[in-house]
């Protein structure tokens, strides 16, 4: 079975995720749990965690398959240490909001070098930093995204996440989310049952399956390899409708939040039902 849905509003309190991802029929969403664009938010309270309860299970949305995303200003990765752990205590701060609210899955970029030290040195930050805040936390997954490699951000590659997780202590609490618009811009070709699989193909060996706990469903307004972050609605742009009804007809892809960020959220409802009817 899939699971698609968007990444949706929590205007006026997280309780109303779910309701809007109910109104535009999705069986999954994304959410931040915060404002993304500040650093830190007043605690969550008893009513939103309560009724952002009540809601999931009213809508039939179950933790699997919602996947919070982070704020993009942290950068677990950050060259300097006074700014790295800002960051740190961002992220364990996000981490938490995720186990009040009794959410498995926390999405995130894994971060930028700056230009000011090796992806080696980078990658190596952001797994302590993952490290760090696991352990100061109890069951939530870590779910690292590919990135489209735009600027010094690091994740462009397989081998990036692979490197992440190797230094990753505890395997059972870091999972990844591959995002077909970033994959397909940092140069990993989906339009095609040969590109597709043999894309996936490498996903498998350098990382595996059964680290992945979610995708972002997105189509790009650039072309392969451009390293250029810009999301499209499926079917419009360079990646194309077959790529989207690869992953549909593939049981790899099942029973994980498949998550629209296109940008034109006004049509998600029927992106869903297009998705859908790609399914044989
Ligand atoms: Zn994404
Ligand atoms: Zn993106």
């Amino acid at each position: 079975m899939k699971y698609i849905g968007g990444h949706v509003s929590a205007a006026g309190g997280v309780e109303n995720a779910p309701l809007n991802a109910k109104a535009i029929g999705a069986k999954a969403f994304a959410l931040f749990t915060k404002n993304q664009r500040k650093w830190f938010a007043k605690p969550l309270t008893e009513e939103n965690i309560n009724l952002f309860k009540e809601n999931c299970e009213k809508e039939r949305f179950s933790s699997e398959h919602i996947l919070p995303h982070d704020s993009y200003l942290i950068n677990l990765g950050h060259p300097e240490s006074e700014k790295l752990i800002k960051s740190q205590k961002a992220f364990l701060d996000e981490l938490q909001r995720c186990e009040q609210l009794g959410l498995k899955y926390l999405n995130f970029h894994p971060g930028s070098h700056l230009g000011q030290y090796s992806e080696d040195e980078c990658l190596k930050n952001v797994s302590e930093s993952i490290n760090l805040a696991l352990s100061k936390t109890d069951y939530v997954t870590a779910v690292i995204e590919n990135t489209a490699g735009q600027g010094n951000n690091v994740g462009y590659k397989f081998e990036h996440l692979a490197q992440i997780i190797d230094q990753v202590k505890d395997k059972s609490r870091i999972g990844v989310c591959i995002d077909t618009c970033h994959a397909y811009t940092s140069g990993y070709d989906l339009r095609d049952e040969k590109a597709f699989h043999n894309t996936f193909q490498q996903f498998e060996d350098l990382i595996g399956f059964q680290y992945l706990k979610g995708m972002h469903i997105n189509d790009s307004k650039k072309e392969l390899g451009t390293r250029v972050d810009r999301h499209e609605s499926i079917g419009k742009g360079f990646i194309g409708l077959d790529a989207f009804k690869i992953l549909m007809n593939d049981s790899r892809f099942n029973d994980i939040p498949l998550i629209l960020e296109t940008p034109n959220s006004e049509i998600w409802a029927d992106e869903i039902k297009l998705l859908y009817s790609l399914k044989k």
